[in-house]
This record gives structure tokens, sequence and C-alpha cells, in this order.
């Protein structure tokens, strides 16, 4: 019997890319249910391909036809994420709305492959509750931390000492701080070797992408924020190091694509046959280079890694802060290096507190948010 996936975001990149991996994959899993935001044509046309149980838009006022049972409002995601046939949900939805149903699926035993790290940025410690309680598991799709799984397979976590993951750089990697901070939307949405959506391209540009990232690790491997490092390597063929209290190092490496790590998420600990990515070529892939992070160009990554270790709500508002900025960048209203003002402006304004109740993480994602628009446009 196959098993049951539901993907929330199946109109995005993500979204996409696990759509192509389960065409490739069809006795071994069906599609149950299919959300989008508000891309009704195309999520048409998945639902024509795969038939799915469940078709939830959130932003969809009238119903289409078709077969199977079909919602609409925030709600749709809770309910494809809960479906009983479900077994496995692919989290792609972006920012702070795909909460809810990653606590909804976890509490109901599901299995998450999450690409949504911002919702374990805001709420790590409730996101791990839920899967503690409700049996459910959190398997991550993000290529790092996949990278780390794959090498920590076995282990046990005394045996960890330290994760390095590695970031591309961004577009604008060379560039010096003043051109940065006035770099336009298209200068930042061109990605060196990534395809992904508007938000995390803008992300990796800030490098607060990876700030989400060392936060997204200390929850899922249960390290502490000093042995989680981030190195600069613009190929983005090796992923992730691992490194062993022993002082050995592995390492997961490959072309960039997601493709292998969300079919990682869908079928681990197992390794299926799967002939859709390109395979690793290593003298294609050349020199390998590595560099440190320079603070210079990226103040939003240290500002990430500073609210990490104040831990409790800071990484909700550092995260609320960057949604906010990130979508008035998008929007024109802002130039590229208002993001990271926008963000200190928000982390040196708000208190911290604890994040360990959903009122507590969503009032301070609330306030930062509010915040973060003060900041932003003064
Ligand atoms: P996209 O913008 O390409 O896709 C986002 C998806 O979420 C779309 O299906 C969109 O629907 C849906 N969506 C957007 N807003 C809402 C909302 N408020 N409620 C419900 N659904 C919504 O993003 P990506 O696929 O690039 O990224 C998704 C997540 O995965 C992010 O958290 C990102 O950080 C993470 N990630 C992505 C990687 C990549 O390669 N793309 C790599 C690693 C992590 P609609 O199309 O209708 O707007
Ligand atoms: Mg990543």
């Amino acid at each position: 019997m196959s098993i049951g996936v539901a993907i929330l975001g199946s109109t995005g990149s993500i979204g996409c890319s696990t759509l192509q991996v389960l065409a490739r994959q069809r006795e071994r899993f069906r599609v149950v249910a299919l959300t989008a935001h508000s891309n009704a044509e195309l999520l048409e046309r998945q639902a024509a391909e795969w038939k799915p149980a469940y078709l939830g838009l959130v932003n969809g006022g009238k119903r289409g036809s078709g077969p199977g049972a079909r919602g609409s409002g925030a709600s749709c995601l809770v309910e494809a994420a809960t479906h009983p046939d479900v077994r496995i949900v692919v989290n792609g939805i972006v920012g702070a709305a795909g909460l809810e149903a990653t606590l909804a699926a976890l509490s109901a035993g599901k299995r998450v492959a999450l690409a949504n790290k911002e919702t374990l940025v805001m709420a790590g410690e409730l996101v791990t509750r839920a899967a503690r309680e409700g049996g459910g598991e959190i398997v991550p799709v993000d290529s790092e931390h996949s990278a780390v799984l794959q090498c920590t397979a076995g282990r046990g976590r005394a045996e960890l000492a330290r994760l390095i993951l590695t970031a591309s750089g961004g577009p604008f990697r060379t560039w010096p701080p003043e051109r940065i901070a006035a770099a336009t939307v298209a200068e930042a949405l061109r990605h060196p070797t990534w395809k992904m959506g508007r938000k995390i391209t803008v992300d990796s540009a800030t490098l607060v992408n990876k700030a989400l990232e060392v936060i997204e690790a200390h929850f899922l491997f249960g390290l502490e924020y000093d042995a989680v490092d981030v190195v600069v390597h613009p190929q983005s063929v090796v992923h992730a190091f691992v490194e062993f209290v022993d002082g050995s190092v592995l390492a997961q490496v490959g072309f960039p694509t997601m493709e292998l790590p969300i079919l990682y998420a869908l079928t681990y600990p197992a390794r299926v046959p799967d002939a859709g990515t390109r395979r690793f070529d290593p003298v294609a892939a050349g020199s390998l280079t590595f560099e440190a992070v320079a603070p210079e160009t990226y103040p939003a990554y240290r500002l990430g890694r500073a609210a990490a270790t104040s831990g409790g709500t800071a990484p909700t508002a550092f995260n609320a802060a960057n949604e906010v900025a990130v979508r008035l960048f998008l929007e024109g209203a802002i130039p590229f290096g208002r993001i990271a003002a926008t963000i200190a402006r928000v982390l040196e304004t708000g208190r911290p507190g604890a994040a360990d109740t959903l009122e507590a993480v969503l009032a301070a994602d609330a306030g930062a948010r509010r915040l973060a628009r003060e900041a932003a446009c003064s």
C-alpha cells in the first residue's frame, strides 16, 4: 500500500520539486492533499494530474469543480495536514503561516518533512514538544540539515561535536557594503546556485537564511549555538560538515538540487533507487572553496545569531521582523540595506520573553511585526 502525502504549498518551488520527485515514485507514494495560497490555476492543474482526496486554497473564495473535498481559508492547511489518509506532510509554505499546520500534523503523529524553517525558528520549543508529545516526527528538507541527518544516521547525540553548515554567500558575496545596501530587487533575486522562491532568495542575499538555519539546526539536532558554525562555500556542493567527538569529519556532497533532500525526507531512514537527478561528478564539480562569513557583508546574519543565543521569543522576533522587512523590500518600499536595519531596531526595542506557549509566541510575532513596520518606514 502506498504512503499518503500532503503537500502544503504545492504551487511553490519546494512543492513543485516534491511533485517532480513523487512522479518518479508513484508505487511508493500517493498524493492525498494539496494546498496553495492563491495560485488557483496551477493548483487545479496539479489536482487534475494527481487527483488528491483534499484540495485547499487559502485565498480561494469560489470553489472549483472536480472530485475530492475542497477547503479554503487558513483552516484548510490544518485539514490537509491532519487528513486521516496522510502519513507524511511536506510543509513547503513560506513564513509563519505554516506553524499551525506543522503543530497539528505533529500532534496527530504524522511525519512532517519540513522545508518551512521559519516556523521552527519562531516556535522551536513548541514544535519539538508537539512532536515528542504527539508521536510525530520532524524530518528536515533543508539541504544543509538533510546533509547533517545523513551524516549522523545511526550516531548518538553524545558522539556529535560540531556542525558546519555551508552558505553559498548569495549574489553580493564580493560586493562592497555600500553597494549591497542599495541593491535592487532584481539583483537580490539573482541567486548564483539555487532557484528558489523570492523570500528565501532574498534571505540568502542577506544571509538571514543561514541564521534561520543555525536556529533550525539547534532545535533539530539539540546542539548549543556555539557548536553550530557556518562557512561560505560559493559552489554549493558540500551541504554540511559534521564533526564527531573523536575529531573525524563527515560531509554530504552533491550538485545543488532540492529533489534529493526531499526524497530523503520522504523515505528516511531508507534510501530508494531514483534516477531523476544529475549524478555527482567530482571532476565536473571542480574546485571547492571555503571562506569565513564576512560580518560587514552580512550584518543581518550577526543579528540572527545574537537573537538565537538570547533565546525565548528573540528568534520569533528576528523571524517576524525579517518577514516584514523582506516583504517591504520586494514591494519596492525600502532599500535592501533597510532589511538589516529594521531587524536591528526590532531586536533593540522588544524584550524577549519565554516561548513556551502558543499565545506567547503569537504575541511576540505580532508585536515584532508591528515594530518592524514602524521601524522600516520611519
Ligand atoms: P515559494 O514562494 O516558491 O512557495 C511558497 C508556497 O507557499 C506556495 O505554494 C504558496 O502558494 C504558499 N503560501 C504562501 N503564503 C502562504 C500562506 N500565507 N498560507 C498558505 N500558503 C502560503 O517558496 P519556496 O518553495 O521557495 O519556500 C518554501 C519554504 O521552504 C520556505 O520556508 C523556504 O525557506 C524553504 N526552503 C526552500 C528551498 C527552495 O529551494 N525553494 C530550500 C530550502 C528551504 P501560492 O503559490 O498560491 O502563493
Ligand atoms: Mg538551506
